[in-house]
């Protein structure tokens, strides 16, 4: 019959493709988080393991998508370029939400305040962040404290790869000062003698995940997730769990 075979040929042809979504689909099992991890308590090193604050609360989001988490460690100014590039599906490196990455990346709703502060020897004539004007600067290269150093009037930046060698620089009296997030500034601080932490912030900020731009679906089931970790006081607990209450 005629019919019977121009519909048999419809539902061959409808099946070759179904199949074809099927086989060619390299169905995707893993969420790929772009971080630098020499950012405690957010991401660093314990054993062979990277671990911290983003990486739990990024954990969690791979698990409401049924994904497996994988960790790509890289440079801090490579953390935005590999999101935009697709090279990574997330940036979660304590980053700050700023205007100028915003022309480069998608960022989720915040999950976190955060601050830039400013770390100075015991003893050292800087005693607001007003002080620093004309001094030298240790800053991280690529973050927002970089960027804001070099409006303070007079100063001189200093770049370096690490926040922690910026801190290594201030011990050896390199640098008068280092613009630096708190939480990472804290860790730093309580591992070496001789420093503390001006209680004048320098800048107040939010922290977010960083995304592609014209990936709308996973900004929306990142934004999901973390609404969910916060209504559920999972992010709390994360949080309490890599930072003691003062
Ligand atoms: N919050 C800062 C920024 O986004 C520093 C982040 C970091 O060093 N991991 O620039």
């Amino acid at each position: 019959m005629k019919i019977s075979k121009i519909i048999c040929g419809a539902l061959a042809a409808v099946m070759a493709a179904a199949f074809a979504g099927c086989s060619n689909g390299s169905e995707k099992t893993t969420l790929v988080m772009a971080t630098n991890a020499e950012f405690p308590p957010y991401e660093f090193r314990e054993g062979g393991d990277i671990v911290g604050i983003d990486v739990e609360i990024a954990r969690a989001v791979a698990e409401d998508m049924g994904l497996e988490l994988v960790i790509e460690d890289m440079a801090f100014d490579s953390v935005i370029a590999a999101v935009q590039s697709g090279k990574a599906d997330i940036g979660a490196a304590g980053l700050t939400v700023s205007e100028d990455r915003l022309e480069n990346v998608n960022f989720s709703d915040p999950y976190t305040t955060a601050a830039q502060v400013v770390i100075i020897k015991d003893g050292s004539p800087v005693a607001s962040p007003n002080d620093l004007m004309g001094k030298k600067v240790g800053v991280q290269l690529g973050t927002t404290g970089a960027i804001y150093a070099e409006d303070i009037e007079d100063a001189t930046v200093e770049q370096y790869n690490k926040g922690f060698e910026a801190v290594q620089a201030l011990l050896q009296d390199k640098v008068d000062a280092v613009i630096i997030d708190r939480e990472p500034a804290k860790v730093f601080v309580s591992q070496n003698e001789g420093l503390k932490i001006l209680d004048e912030e320098f800048t107040v900020e939010d922290y977010a995940i960083a995304i592609a731009k014209d990936n709308d679906e996973l900004l929306e089931k990142v934004n999901s997730s973390l609404a969910n970790l916060k209504s559920s006081g999972k992010l709390q607990e994360i949080t309490d769990k890599y930072i003691s209450a003062e």
